[in-house]
């Protein structure tokens, strides 16, 4: 397949005006082939050979921009939008995913909570996501093949991990007592799977999964935290991350109780999170560093001399009142920085263009310096830069550029974001809403045109979706009903923590 696009503005990162143009430029199979005058040349001596062949005239009113990339998020609680008051993340948990029986998701219902994300972010723009993909109880092969066959069937680009954890209750949190017999019992609780069985998932996944659809999906591993696994899993992972030179996703630092830890759970023995990982010898250029919240500046040190890459999720900062991550000190160390939507529970949608303005507009709050406010630019390399590295991938990713895959979106400027024309990279952060995007190519193959998925069904993937999880609703109502019982024990939890004097800050708007 070749498709031509002919007078088009085509974004660049490292051009003044932020992009060149109006040109053409030949996306010949999965490669941007051409930028410049040699495209329509090489589309035309290209014709009969190629395959099936298309142009598409931007009439001077297009931009073609890299496609997104969300390198955080939960695809298990895609349907539970909206669902949930906002709470502090360890009380938000308790309601998120409560361990019943009736929530474990047949394949099915897991392949369209998959697909119903996935749409979103096609229709978006978003054309590669990270999905540290939490199968609860546990994940089984038929659950995982369900997301992984989601995102081959929506044409999206995923790199998915088992986010799972692997210890006690009682050893991710902080060391308290309580009378109530039924805490007690589920703090001391074994893990639903062992490491052993994880591993096993893991090869499922690996051996499956891994580089299928031409390389479209591939496997990344996570601990989803460090205090949510035991030393060895975390080793094992990072083995497999080595291996298979894919991501490592560790959320760290998220919130002001987990960096109490350091001196609430023995075993981080005075250490923080970040540098408990550093200790184990497992903080890596391979590591994708979520949150980051409440790092302190030897943690920042930590993170930035072991070359790892922090995902930041401004929305989902907000929603579960995290704080906000510092940002201008995680740049001023040359650590680069992606954005994640986190949740579609806690976004609440699936599209990444609200993060890119939160991470525009959160950090102005952190005084009037304003020189230390993010730019438009820093914001979209996170994006786009940030989003490839995070991949381990950005010598193909992230730019709009003659070698690497054709993942791009189609922006049209006659849209109320872009009119008038003013300030390319202003307009994209501030203004764009992802109304704007046209078209939506991944891999070469267009999966998103005239407002329409091309790859699915969609309408009638909405309808399934509407009925399963309307007749599941009474089940989640249920479970999150019995989760109250919890709540004053992970109530008094945060409650300490947010008294604890941890050396800084992180909220705004408090005395
Ligand atoms: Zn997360």
């Amino acid at each position: 397949m070749s498709v031509l696009f002919t007078d088009v503005f085509v974004y660049d990162g490292d051009h003044p005006a932020g992009m060149v143009g109006p040109t053409d430029l030949l996306v010949l199979g999965n490669r941007v082939a051409s930028i410049g005058a040699d495209a329509r040349r090489l589309f035309d001596e290209g014709l009969g050979q190629d395959g099936p062949h298309r142009v598409i005239d931007g009439r001077a009113q297009k931009l073609i921009v890299p496609g997104l990339v969300n390198a955080h998020f939960h695809s298990p609680a895609n349907h539970l939008k909206g669902s949930l008051r906002s709470l502090p993340l360890e009380m938000f948990m308790l309601f998120e995913s409560p361990s019943d029986e009736q929530l474990v998701p047949t394949p099915r219902e897991a392949y369209v909570r998959t697909m119903l994300a996935a749409l979103e972010m096609l229709r978006t723009g978003v054309t590669t996501v990270q999905d540290d993909a939490f199968l609860m109880p546990f994940p089984t092969s038929e659950i995982i093949d369900a997301v992984m066959q989601a995102y081959a069937d929506s044409g999206m680009r995923a790199s998915v991990a088992l986010d799972q954890p692997e210890v006690r209750e009682a050893d991710k949190l902080p060391l308290s007592q309580t009378a109530d017999p039924h805490v007690r019992a589920a703090l001391s609780a074994s893990p639903p799977m062992g490491a052993a069985a994880l591993l096993d998932m893991y090869d499922h996944l690996i051996s499956r999964w891994h580089g299928s659809e031409g390389g479209r999906l591939t496997a990344a591993v996570s601990v989803s935290a460090p205090q949510r696994v035991s030393p060895e899993y975390f080793a094992a992972l990072d083995d497999l991350s080595r291996v298979y030179r894919i991501p490592l996703f560790a959320h760290m630092l998220e919130t002001k109780l987990q960096r109490t830890l350091a001196t609430t759970q023995p075993r981080f023995a005075g250490r923080s999170l970040v540098e408990y990982t550093a200790d184990l010898g497992l903080l890596s250029e391979r590591m994708n560093v979520i949150h980051a919240v409440w790092v302190d500046d030897h943690d920042l040190d930590l993170i930035a001399s072991s070359g790892a890459i922090v995902a930041h999720n401004p929305v989902s900062n907000l929603r579960l009142g995290s704080g906000v991550a510092p940002f201008r000190k995680l740049k001023d160390r040359g650590i680069t920085t992606c954005l994640g939507i986190d949740e579609a529970i806690c976004d609440d949608s699936c599209n990444l263009w609200g993060v890119v303005k939160m991470a525009g507009l959160i950090h102005n709050v952190s005084g009037l310096e304003s020189d230390e406010w993010p730019s438009p630019h820093e914001v979209l390399d996170s994006l786009w830069v940030g989003g490839a590295a995070a991949l381990l991938r950005s010598d193909e990713l992230g730019a709009v550029r003659e070698g690497f895959l054709a993942d791009l979106v189609v922006l049209d400027l006659h849209s109320r974001a872009f009119t008038p024309f003013n300030d390319l990279r202003g307009q994209l952060v501030y203004c764009e809403s992802g109304n704007s995007v046209e078209l939506t190519m991944v891999d070469g193959r267009i999966v998103f045109e005239d407002g329409a998925i091309s790859t699915v069904d969609e309408s009638a993937l909405l309808d399934e979706a509407r009925d399963l999880f309307a007749r599941k609703r009474p089940a989640v109502e249920r479970a999150r009903h019995d989760a109250e019982a919890f709540l004053p024990h992970y109530k008094g939890l945060v409650h300490d923590a947010a008294l604890a004097d941890v050396g800084m800050n992180r909220w705004v708007g408090s005395a």
